[in-house]
């Protein structure tokens, strides 16, 4: 089992897309969180998966798994704002305070 460390997962650099999920195949609403230090995350909102730097993140072991992360990803998704992604400096910016 792995431990997922999040290093205080910043709001402001949610943003919202449409894109095709490899898993599901469907063009659909996605969330991605931009990181200084770490590839952005992206999470489906329809298949409930997520991955970052190309790498599918651990799926839970046990049932209604895929219920619960389509909810918390539709609970970013509200949370994510439409745009570009933050610039270098915002991300540093956000490191320094
Ligand atoms: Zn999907």
């Amino acid at each position: 089992m792995t431990t997922v460390v999040v290093c205080r997962p910043d709001n402001r650099f949610l943003r919202r897309r449409y894109q095709r999920c490899p898993m599901c195949e469907c063009t659909t609403e996605m969330v991605v969180r931009y990181e200084l230090w770490h590839a952005p995350t992206v999470w489906c909102c329809r298949c409930g998966d997520s991955w970052s730097g190309g790498e599918l993140h651990e799926r839970p072991f046990r049932r209604g798994w895929r219920d619960e992360a389509v909810r918390r990803a539709r609970q970013l998704w509200d949370l994510a704002t439409y745009g570009e992604p933050p610039t270098l400096e915002q991300l540093e910016g956000e490191e320094a305070a």
